[in-house]
């Protein structure tokens, strides 16, 4: 889906996962759009995938699926025309294995094609870990400034357990915060002494595992066997970095009367409009995604410049500027949201601000 270049070329992740479908693209790429208009970077918006399953493939296989799919993305996509990344299911490696076949067919070495590259071919320092700090960041600067508070000494719930959630989870550990529970699709583990997130990636990275396998080294832990249950543990944030519809009502009504303070998504609209003005309405911390995990995207934006540059930042080079952009999107949208005289809703003020320099710039074009 190609959603919209008012702004840049079209931009956003690949997702590889059985539920994909036109519907679910589009909503993603519609989302894209907006969120990639707040990073204030020069990206429009689009999604990709397929209902491709990679859980148990081969690394064979899933290389030749890649190079397949991208044997027909090929005529779709250009550094200046649309720039796919990855989403769930497309990691690293799926990336590497995509430019291999953009390249073969194009005899030349495009890498401002796709980001989330390896470093050893134009990727950017600190793009894996974009997303999960750049959702903290963003929890941080929504902590001080609406609440006076920080993550110090805080309970953190995050679901999920890949690229997004356990980087949120590592910057949660340096920022003081204390990780009860982790998810993956079987279910929830729950460490009252606070997740051993070195484990947790050593099952889900090392060799893509499944979560419950903690147990066996995590004699405290205790397992869930539905991902909802995570939101029914008692905690102070709540970070959604699984998927799409993941905290229902029910899910909000719980957290709500466990005494959530904030709620910031990780994940592509993980909560139900339902849940969300819940949150709104009761006038918790709700940090909406297009917002809250542009990180990610920023960090690819940031891969663009550095490769259109065939140079490399430091990582405290992208580190500070993805900083930056996260605290520049929470007081953008915050400001919006008092100027609508709806200071909690940070959903309406990411709404309207993104909205506004896609419509000026398309206006601007002659497209109206
Ligand atoms: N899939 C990520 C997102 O939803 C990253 C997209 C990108 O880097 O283009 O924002």
């Amino acid at each position: 889906i190609q959603h919209n270049s008012g702004v840049g070329p079209y931009k956003g992740g690949l997702r590889f996962h059985p539920t994909v479908n036109l519907s679910i693209l589009k909503f993603l790429a519609f989302e894209q759009t907006f969120k990639n208009s707040l990073t204030t970077l020069p990206i429009g918006g689009a999604k990709g995938g397929s209902d491709f399953d990679p859980h148990g493939k081969s690394d064979k296989e899933i290389m030749r699926f890649c190079q397949s799919f991208m044997s027909e993305l090929y005529r779709h996509i250009g550094k200046d025309i649309d720039v796919p990344a990855g989403d769930i299911g497309v990691g690293g490696r799926e990336i590497g294995y995509l430019f291999g076949q953009y390249k073969r067919i194009r005899n030349g070495f495009e890498n401002g094609v796709l980001t989330g590259k390896d470093l050893l071919y134009g990727g950017s320092l600190l793009r894996p870990e974009a997303t999960g700090y750049g959702l903290c960041y963003f929890t941080k600067n929504a902590l001080e400034k609406m609440n006076n508070t920080s993550f110090e000494g805080k309970n953190v719930l995050i679901s999920g357990s890949g690229n997004v959630a356990t980087f949120a989870a590592d910057k949660v550990m340096q920022f003081g915060g204390k990780v009860l529970a982790m998810s993956d699709s079987d279910g929830v583990i729950y460490d009252k002494n606070g997740i051993d997130l070195k484990a947790v990636k050593e099952i889900k990275e090392g060799r893509r595992g499944r979560i419950r396998e903690y147990l066996e080294n995590h004699k405290d832990a205790l397992f869930l066997d539905d991902p909802h249950k995570i939101w029914t543990i008692d905690a102070d944030i709540a970070l959604p970095c699984a998927t799409q519809n993941e905290i229902n009502e029910e899910d909000a009504k719980t957290l709500l009367k466990n005494g959530i303070i904030a709620v910031c998504e990780g994940a592509n609209m993980p909560s139900t409009n339902e849940a969300a003005k819940l949150f709104i309405d009761n006038k918790i911390i709700y940090g909406p995604a297009k917002a809250s995990n542009a990180g990610g995207v920023a960090v690819s934006g940031l891969e663009m410049s550095q490769n259109s540059m065939r140079y490399n930042w430091s990582r405290e080079e992208v580190d500070a500027k993805l900083y930056s952009i996260m605290t520049n999107i929470f007081d953008n949208i915050y400001a919006t949201a008092k100027e609508f005289n709806n200071p909690h809703n940070l959903l309406q003020g990411a709404n309207i601000y993104g909205f506004k320099k896609v419509s000026e710039a398309m206006i601007a074009q002659g497209v109206n």
